[in-house]
Order: C-alpha cells, then sequence, then structure tokens
C-alpha cells in the first residue's frame, strides 16, 4: 500500500499515511481536519534531467543489497 505525505489545513501538521490508492483522501488524524497532499523530496522518475542518469547505467548485476556500496560493477563505472 503506497503511503502519502499530508499537511493539514488546520494544525499544520504534517502526516505520514498508507491507504489505498483508491481510497479517500484522510482527514487529520490530530484534528480532524482537511488535508492537503504534499509531495516531498520526488525522485527523477523519468529522467528528464540532464546528466548521470540511473536509467543510463547498465543494469546492477552485484547481489541485492552490494548495489552503491563500491561492489556494484554498474555502479563503479558510471
Ligand atoms: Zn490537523
Amino acid at each position: 500500500m503506497p503511503t502519502y505525505d499530508y499537511e493539514c489545513n488546520q494544525c499544520a501538521e504534517n502526516h505520514r499515511i498508507q491507504h489505498a490508492m483508491s481510497a479517500e483522501k484522510p482527514a487529520c488524524p490530530s484534528c480532524g481536519g482537511e488535508l492537503t497532499q504534499v509531495f516531498l523530496v520526488a525522485p527523477a522518475v523519468n529522467g528528464a534531467g540532464s546528466g548521470a542518469s540511473d536509467f543510463d547505467a547498465p543494469a546492477c548485476e552485484a547481489p541485492m543489497g552490494a548495489c552503491g556500496t563500491g561492489m556494484c560493477p554498474a555502479f563503479n563505472g558510471s
């Protein structure tokens, strides 16, 4: 189930709430106020930017968990 970040319009608290994608927008757990969805650090999903992109890198053949630790050939090659 995806996790969404919300900020309350009333108490300005931030809440991370897990709910189904098709579910109604939840109310603030603290005050019951209306929540506005906020998008925190958004990953570059489409690789639209310039420069090195993970999408251009060769498939990582390192064992699960080794990527990024210096043991991954794909990581070292970029
Ligand atoms: Zn609230």
